[in-house]
């Protein structure tokens, strides 16, 4: 193989033949390019899936881990953000389609286990479709891990009252810590809908009851939570526990094989 690159895509094509085996873990990152408000860039999903998904892969290397990540996926499943000028969104079932056909192409490689490290929310119902979908049709081991950035509950950061989902606390300070340069935290404002933050059965994961949402029924700027408060501090710890995770989490995907003493 050349060198010691964990890119999927730096291989030549004869290299990746003889390179991966049937115990190789493939990270495929996958962002989104939508509006985030005034106060962060179009890039952030993309961004932290990305950046995120590298050092995973790079920390889980060291652990002796057979891990290879691919290109990321950038444009995905942000229609909640269509109405947003900069959002560049494909459809479910085009998403679908795509991770169809890239988990066919995995299934063309010596690997058999197929990872999401997904930056984006509103991918995460139909990446679980896809779990299954691409564990019938290509036999592949599937998994999902998910940028677990925390909403803010007023003893660490400010109180989100379980909506700081999209360019909140977390999100803004973990782009912070990942590229200052694109912040533009004097923008930020609080965006918690405190209108419906008292119904206790209708609401996001976690509540009993989902709804139907566009990021525009909230607040004109279209964040949901309360990015004030953000900092880099917080992105860096933040990261490092991302990065722990995620090693913690493929340490796990190596030995996971459901029903099987293997
Ligand atoms: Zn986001």
């Amino acid at each position: 193989m050349s060198g010691s690159t964990r890119e999927l895509a730096e291989l030549s094509g004869p290299a990746l033949a003889t390179t991966l085996t049937a115990d190789s873990i493939i990270v495929l990152p996958v962002g989104s390019i939508e509006h985030h408000g005034a106060h962060l860039p179009l890039v952030t999903d993309l961004l932290m899936a990305d950046e995120m998904s590298s050092r995973v892969v790079d920390a889980a290397v060291e652990t002796g881990l057979d891990v290879w990540r691919m290109p990321p996926l950038a444009y995905t499943k942000s229609d909640e953000h269509h109405w947003a000028p900069g959002t560049a969104w494909i459809g479910a079932d085009t998403l679908l389609a795509t991770l169809r056909e890239i988990g066919a192409s995995i299934a063309n490689t010596p690997a058999k286990t197929l990872v999401f490290y997904n930056g984006h929310g509103g991918n995460v119902a139909l990446l679980q479709v896809a779990l299954r979908e691409l564990r019938r049709l290509h036999g592949l081991r599937t998994f999902l891990i998910n940028v677990a950035v925390p909403a803010g509950d007023g003893v660490d950061g400010p109180d989100e009252r379980g909506f700081g989902i999209h360019g909140g606390w977390g999100e803004t300070s973990l782009v912070m810590h990942l590229r200052p340069d694109l912040v533009s935290l004097e923008l930020a404002e609080r965006a918690v809908p405190d209108q419906i933050a008292d119904f206790t059965r209708i609401g996001f994961a976690g509540k009993p009851v989902q709804f139907g949402w566009l990021s525009d029924d909230f607040d004109s700027a279209g964040v949901v939570g309360d990015p004030t408060g953000s900092s880099a501090e917080v992105g860096e710890r933040l990261a490092a526990q991302l990065v722990a995770d995620g090693v913690a989490a493929l340490d796990e995907v190596s030995r996971f094989f459901p029903g099987a003493a293997r």
